[in-house]
């Protein structure tokens, strides 16, 4: 038997695909003192009867980066270890049944074009150039992906393990993780063979995550957003016809994935694999009458052929020979799900030297990716991609058990559906609401969630159209674009109000509060008094993040952030600041109004004593309707405005009272369009770690004369020396009926030049927006370039570096 270390530097609980991954590229980055935990044996979990397909389609950019980085290196793992692999690149048939999935998969080929993948959208009398004996009468199209193809998920385990262990690391079979403690800023992780002191921890612990999380809780961990589904693949009997026909043409079948009726069919020796995603699907261990075992080791659920039997039949009918054959064997197995569907990988929300590399859906084709993330949080602090679709901080404490059931099945029953632009999921609303959510609703808002908090995305009229299915397009045209239009109107020529709850709010306060930030940001700070925006640089001189800082005495603060950004920024500020300084959270306590309009002063002025002359980006405590607020003179809408900040209890009197005054509520989608046509950057989209601060058009927030070292100086100074790759500009897009969304190439003479961080219409300058990044020479007023929107590529001209809407800003400091 293995002898327990006594020490490490990593010690990862958990030995499915992820672990493993993780534990070899740990080694591959020269962390070879790192030391895996399984409790059986490698792939006990769900790794051991995963189907093992390995797709690169996604229509999110990182998770994309992630399975293309899987597929890179399972194609030369093999020969690199010295252990035989069976990796069939098979390519994959994706079918389309509407225009619609269509231009889904035109957006796939185009990011994947950018990723260096040659995706290609197949008319339908393609189709059976590629899959012989499938029925396409009733399809619109399909996609092809070279890339894609199955890997026996054993065997990727076995490979990774014997590279990690080649390098040094250490994989300890049958010993169990049993807990964790801390001590002199070391994690001590027990097990009943004896303890191992280390520096980090991960919890790779697969659809075990949230017991193994439990531990962390008194360390200020917190509950792991998650819950288990069953999925069940049928595998059939041999098909003498797909036998022969592979014997012929030297290779399988590709891979065929119906999505809109939602199964995955694989050719498997001379048979088939049919795995559906059912709508009508069943969690596992959500009850206390159903507890998950302490060891589901090498278990399967019993068969329930019943739930699937609908779909299974459909594949039959779209592939005939299918129906030839028995069935032999059904496998039913757990897969842990997040509410989202995505994993979590990343720093430990709360926790000291903790991570997370757990709750993957598609932990066989996004294990390789992984891996190699979850190593370089550890080794490097800071991921090669951006990597906040995965990141464990996007789950804040709103998720609690049965938003995670709802949550999960919602995203199981409609895994390969199409995420378009307008459409809510409906499942587990209202987690979080502002006092002034009923007034909102009876206005018509059509509610979304941000980070929990339900804020309105536009107010519709009695009459408009606010079904689910009125949302299923990618196009500008739909119930909300005359409303939208309508208040982004009421805005430019008038007043308008949203009801903001959810804002991250940070207090920061003691002596050396000043200094601290000065050294934490890389711009200067405001004068007591006023605000301004800060940026905060990775060590690679990337965005990691802006707030808004307003200053309220020398060494007095309130950070202001984006919702979504409540656990990264908060993290981010509490691990940084000095002893003496203090940092007090405010989000949940209170709330937002945004007044935007040329009316808002006349708004205002009879029912505050506050003085509304004070100039554009100054602050004000004063009373609103007779209640405590806190007035900041700014507007992410680009007209005269103030944010009104006051205790959740006395906004309901606020709103009242603006709206008395006769503000016409507008939604966050007006908003978005509002900022765009003045080029304000948003979190996540136009600003990630995928670009510098010199990228993304932010040097004059960096001070690079200030005394202090902060994050990233050395990296920006030397990029500012080199000179920048890419350039943030504003597009005017010739668009038609779809704006651009984020990521959608952007090319010039033949060649793909760049991408789009976001677009939407402009309903003050009347075009359609993209703000994106460009190969620095294009980044020129005036050069023109194409924007490829769901496969269709629209002239677009690269704007002067300055807003599209009230370039002097004389509105807003009016
Ligand atoms: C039927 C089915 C088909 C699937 N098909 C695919 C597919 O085609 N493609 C794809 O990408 N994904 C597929 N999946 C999903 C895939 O199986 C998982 O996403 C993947 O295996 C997760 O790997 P993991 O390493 O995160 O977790 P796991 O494989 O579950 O590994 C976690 C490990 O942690 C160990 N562990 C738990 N607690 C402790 C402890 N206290 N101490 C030590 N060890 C501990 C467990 O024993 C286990 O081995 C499928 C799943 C099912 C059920």
């Amino acid at each position: 038997m293995a002898e327990i270390p006594s020490t490490a530097r990593v010690v990862i609980i958990g030995g499915g695909a992820v672990g493993v991954s993780s534990l070899y590229h740990l080694a591959k980055a020269g962390w070879t003192d790192c030391v895996l935990l399984e409790k059986n044996e490698l792939t006990a979990g769900s790794t051991w009867h995963a189907a093992g397909n390995v797709p690169t389609f996604s229509t999110s950019w990182s998770i994309m980066n992630m399975q293309r980085y899987s597929t890179e290196l399972y194609s030369r793992l093999g020969a690199e270890v010295d252990y035989p692999m069976n990796y069939h690149v098979t390519g994959s048939v994706r079918l389309a049944h509407s225009k619609e999935r269509m231009q889904e998969f035109q957006r796939a080929k185009g990011m994947g074009l950018y990723q260096g993948m040659n995706l290609e959208v197949l008319g339908v009398d393609e189709i059976k150039g590629k899959y012989p004996f499938i029925e396409t009468h009733d399809l619109a199209g399909a996609l092809y992906d070279p890339a894609d193809g199955d890997i026996d998920p054993a065997q990727l385990t076995q490979a990774l393990a014997k590279g990690a262990r080649e390098m040094g690391a250490k994989i300890l079979r049958f010993t169990p993780a049993t807990g964790v403690s801390r001590e002199n800023g070391e994690w001590i992780v027990h097990t009943e063979k004896g303890d191992i002191r280390c520096e980090y921890v991960v919890n790779a612990a697969g659809y075990y995550a949230q017991k193994v999380g439990e531990w962390f809780k008194p360390y200020g961990g917190r509950t792991v957003p998650m819950m288990v589904m069953s999925h069940q693949y049928v595998l059939t009997e041999q098909v003498s016809e797909i036998e022969a026909w592979s014997k012929e043409v030297g290779h399988k079948l590709p891979l065929l994935r119906d999505v809109d009726v939602s199964y995955y069919l694989r050719q498997e020796k001379g048979g088939f694999n049919i795995g559906p995603y059912e709508p009508n699907c069943k969690a596992h261990w959500v009850n206390p009458s159903d507890p998950m075992p302490d060891d589901f080791s090498f278990q399967l659920y019993p068969d329930d052929l019943d739930r699937i039997a609908e779909i299974v039949a459909d594949a039959m009918e779209r592939v005939p020979i299918v129906g030839s054959a028995g069935i032999s064997r059904i496998i039913n197995g757990p897969i842990p799900y997040a509410p989202d569907g995505n994993p979590l990988i990343g720093p430990m929300p709360g926790v000291p030297n903790a991570f997370e590399a757990c709750v993957f859906t598609f932990g066989i084709a996004q294990g390789g990716g992984g891996g190699k993330v979850l190593a370089e949080w550890i080794t490097e602090g800071c991921t090669e991609w951006d990597m906040w679709s995965c990141d464990p901080r996007r789950y804040t404490d709103y998720t609690d058990r049965d938003y995670c059931i709802e949550k999960g099945k919602e995203v199981y029953g409609n895994e390969y559906a199409m995420h378009v632009p307008w459409h809510r999921w409906p499942a587990a609303p209202d987690r979080r609401k502002s006092s002034v959510h009923d007034k909102i609703r009876e206005l018509g808002g059509q509610m979304g969630a941000y980070n929990g908090w339900e804020r309105a995305n536009w107010f519709a009229k009695p009459g408009d159209d606010t079904s689910e299915e009125a949302t299923h397009t990618w196009g500008r045209s739909g119930p909300w674009e005359q409303r939208i239009k309508e208040e982004c109107e009421a805005v430019r020529d008038s007043v308008g109000v949203l009801n903001l709850p959810g804002f991250s709010r940070f207090w920061i306060q003691g002596e050396g509060a000043d200094e601290w930030l000065r050294g934490f940001c890389t711009g200067a700070l405001p004068k007591v008094g006023r605000m301004n925006l800060i940026y905060v640089s990775d060590k690679r001189g990337r965005i990691l993040t802006e707030l808004s800082c307003i200053r309220l005495a020398e060494n007095s603060f309130v950070l202001i952030t984006a919702a979504t950004a409540q656990w990264h920024d908060g993290e981010l500020i509490r691990n940084s600041v000095p002893e003496g300084v203090t940092v007090r959270e405010t989000t949940a306590e209170r709330e937002t109004l945004i007044i935007a309009g040329p009316k808002s002063r006349e708004l205002l002025a009879p029912i505050t004593d506050a003085d509304l002359s004070m100039g554009w980006l100054t602050h004000q405590h004063a009373t609103v309707a007779g209640k405590k607020a806190f007035l900041i003179r700014v507007s992410f809408a680009g007209e005269l405005g103030w944010e009104v900040h006051a205790e959740n209890a006395d906004m309901p009197a606020i709103y009242d009272a603006v709206r008395a005054g006769g503000a016409k509520p507008f939604g966050m989608w007006a908003l978005n369009s509002l900022r765009l046509e003045k080029g304000y950057r948003a979190w996540k989209g136009d600003l990630s770690t995928d670009y510098s601060l010199l990228e993304g058009g932010l040097e004059r927030f960096v001070k690079f004369d200030k005394p202090q070292d902060f994050t990233g100086k050395a990296a920006l100074l030397a990029e500012k020396q080199r000179g920048v790759k890419k350039s943030f500009i504003t597009l005017i897009v010739d668009a038609k009926d779809c704006d651009a969304p984020y990521m959608s190439t952007i090319w010039h003479d033949g060649k793909v030049v760049g991408e789009t961080t976001s677009g939407a219409w402009g309903y003050r300058v009347n075009a359609s927006i993209a703000l994106g990044m460009v190969r620095a020479d294009l980044a020129v007023p005036g050069t023109e370039l194409e924007v490829e929107i769901y496969g269709e590529r629209c002239r677009a001209v690269v704007q002067p570096d300055q807003p599209l809407w009230d370039p002097e800003n004389a509105r807003i400091r009016a």
